[in-house]
């Protein structure tokens, strides 16, 4: 799994921030929000899609690969 955020797109709703805080956070100084660990364990993958999904804006993607390739 691979966790990116378009900081250009994103308008720092922090939605993403409260669904999976282990993955995201969002730096108010800068107006956007980050990714704290772009290859997060796979069992916050549930989080991270759903945070995807939540961002009102689709600034969050998720790739998921093969179950066990680590990614
Ligand atoms: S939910 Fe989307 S718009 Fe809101 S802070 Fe996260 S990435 Fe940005």
């Amino acid at each position: 799994m691979h966790v990116t955020v378009d900081e250009r797109t994103c308008e720092a709703y922090g939605i993403c921030a409260m669904t999976a805080p282990e993955v995201f956070e969002v730096d108010t100084d800068a107006g956007h929000a980050r990714v704290l660990d772009p290859t997060p364990d796979p069992a916050l993958q549930p989080l991270a899609l759903e945070a995807q999904q939540a961002c009102p804006v689709a600034a969050i993607t998720v790739t998921t690969g093969p179950a066990g390739d680590g990614a």
